[in-house]
């Protein structure tokens, strides 16, 4: 299901040229309308003319997060305040939010990106979208409403949290897309299992997951109690909201919007570009953005990207599974550690669930010290304690050999670990308190 063959599938000179014309636009724009840009290209010694090629973009500075903090509210602002029509803000996951101002003609695209985005997971007019993102400030509600109605879909704008009352909707409307964080289409499973709902007897059949890190084994668990193919999304605030990238059938990472984000890799040390196929800090330019539009934006994710026609047809470059965030990224002895790899690693050890803790501190001798805290099956409580011995001894294993580090496991009955109707929070860092 493709929803704009045009831009989805053009041939890659010619979108270079779209993207060229685009970028230059976007740099004269931000010269002669926001001091903040113009000082920074100034400090660069670039001028908007310098930009002549694509490759040109690296002459450009960088924008990053504490920017958008310090210009907060509408600094970066773009266009007359009189033609913003709507504003979002970040969750703020690491810190105070930013902001994102969207004229008409950025809501447009926005329901653009996201209508190519739930196209991606295969719905039509015909598919009843439960969409189970946040309303409000947080971009991933409205982003996936916009979506569903420029597709003619029937949208059901639940929101999140009230998980009985989402099973029953989803039940007596024959809801047929779910749209929700990872963890929170896992805890809508569990609380079927508890509750006598039967998710394959109701007739969702794919969900669009994002907005927080997942793993390739967290889709195949969502995937089989849940009887859906599952595809990941992704996106930002700072960029649009979801709808940067989604995945088609194959399944295999997710295409960029190409014509309306350009994307880069850099080395996170060094800024310096690097090649296709290569993991680094994913950024972005928006390309036609006119409220608060960004150069060069540092997302602070990690993954790589490819190139070239996907077995669904479309051209754009895909950009793998997030690996992690650079801010994310806890150093443990030196030893760097994103929480998807315990994820990862956890999902494979028969007898646990994907609810887990991340508690990192300092010991007693100033060395890192991690305890993991993981919920395992009910079953495994009212066992002999030595099951419950040898699985911590087995996890604790399983993660020295995997990731080099050794931790501590604590294992906790199911439900011990506070649910999230939205991002789940995954670690606490004590060293930094
Ligand atoms: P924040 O969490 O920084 O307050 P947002 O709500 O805009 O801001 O969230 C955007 C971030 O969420 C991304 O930069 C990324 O780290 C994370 N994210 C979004 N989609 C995905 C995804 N599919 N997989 C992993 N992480 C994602
Ligand atoms: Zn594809």
């Amino acid at each position: 299901m493709i929803w704009n063959p045009q831009y989805e599938c053009q041939e890659s000179g010619e979108r270079r040229l779209l993207q060229l014309a685009r970028l230059k636009n976007l740099v004269e724009t931000l010269y002669s309308r926001v001091p903040f840009y113009k000082d920074r290209l100034d400090e660069a010694g670039v001028r908007p003319r310098d930009i002549k090629a694509l490759s040109d973009i690296a002459k450009l500075p960088f924008t990053i997060k504490d920017d958008l903090r310090e210009t907060y509210p509408y600094g970066l602002l773009a266009c007359p305040e009189s033609e913003i029509e709507e504003i979002h803000m970040s969750s703020g996951t690491t810190g105070v939010p930013v902001v994102d101002a969207y004229t008409r003609y950025d809501v447009e695209c926005w329901e653009e990106a996201m209508a190519r985005t739930l196209s991606g997971a295969g719905a039509t007019r015909h598919d009843t979208v439960q969409n189970c993102y946040g309303y409000g400030l947080f971009t991933g509600g409205l982003g996936v409403h916009y979506g569903a109605k420029r597709i003619g879909a029937n949208i059901i704008p639940m929101s999140s949290g009230n998980t009985q009352k989402q099973l029953m909707v989803m039940r007596d409307f024959g809801s047929t897309l779910l749209c929700s964080t990872p963890s929170y289409a896992l805890f809508m499973a569990e609380e079927a299992r508890e509750t006598g709902f039967d998710f394959k007897s109701m007739k969702i059949k794919a969900g669009c997951f994002g907005a927080e890190p997942w793993s390739e084994n967290m889709r195949h668990q969502i995937e089989v109690e849940l009887g859906i193919d599952a595809y990941d999304i992704y996106g930002l605030t700072e960029i649009t909201g979801p709808g940067v990238a989604f995945e088609c059938e194959c399944k295999d990472g997710m295409h960029v919007n190409e014509d309306l984000f350009y994307p880069e890799i850099i080395d996170s040390e060094t800024g310096l570009p690097l090649p296709d196929g290569e993991k680094g800090e994913l950024v972005f330019t928006t390309l036609v953005k006119e409220g608060t539009p960004l150069l060069r934006y540092r997302t602070r994710d990690v993954t790589f990207i490819t190139r070239g026609t996907c077995g669904c047809g479309r051209t754009t470059a895909k950009m793998h599974r997030l690996f992690g965030r650079t801010d994310d990224m806890l150093i443990i002895r030196g030893v760097n550690v994103f929480p998807s790899q315990i994820e990862h690693a956890l999902i494979e050890i028969e007898g646990t669930d994907p609810h887990y803790l991340i508690v990192v501190d300092r010991g007693s001798n100033h060395l890192d010290e991690v305890e993991l805290m993981v919920e395992v099956k009910r079953e495994l409580f009212t066992d002999e304690t030595k099951s419950l011995e040898s699985l911590k001894g087995k996890i604790e294993s399983v993660m020295k050999s995997k990731l080099g580090i050794q931790l501590r496991v604590k294992l906790v009955e199911p439900k011990t670990i506070e649910r999230s109707v939205g991002k789940a929070k995954r670690v606490i860092d004590r060293r930094s308190i």
